[in-house]
């Protein structure tokens, strides 16, 4: 079980997911919205439980590069985004909210086409 939270504590949540895997996003949205690029860990929504009592807010993103709507969440009191659904399924934790960061390993970089160059050459995988 994996364990996260907002950068203010008021949203909590947990993950069931034992893997430490997780992928490297460069595509422009994780540019602007997770600052420059950003580092997820690709589960289920069904997976993610929130237990915090104040709830994310979300984002109805509908300005993909694929196409395909993604609602992001995120805290409507700090602002961190916690986790993103794309509507077709799946579901991308930030491991930067969890409380076990530290043991992710890079298992991919994607959209590193659209990255920023001088952080996609320096994380290349
Ligand atoms: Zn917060
Ligand atoms: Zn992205």
């Amino acid at each position: 079980m994996l364990h996260g939270e907002c950068y203010c504590g008021e949203v909590t949540f947990t993950v069931d997911e034992t893997s430490r895997d997780a992928a490297l996003c460069h595509c422009i949205t994780c540019q602007h919205i997770g600052s420059a690029c950003s580092f997820n860990l690709v589960s289920q929504f069904d997976k993610i439980t929130v237990t915090s009592d104040v709830k994310p807010k979300s984002y109805n993103d509908t300005k993909t590069k694929s196409g395909n709507p993604i609602v992001r969440y995120f805290c409507g009191n700090c602002g961190s985004t916690v986790f993103s659904v794309p509507v077709g399924g799946g579901a991308f934790v930030k491991v930067g909210a969890l409380k076990e960061a530290k043991e992710f390993k890079l298992a991919m970089t994607i959209f590193e086409e659209d990255g920023i160059p001088a952080l996609v050459t320096n994380s290349k995988k």
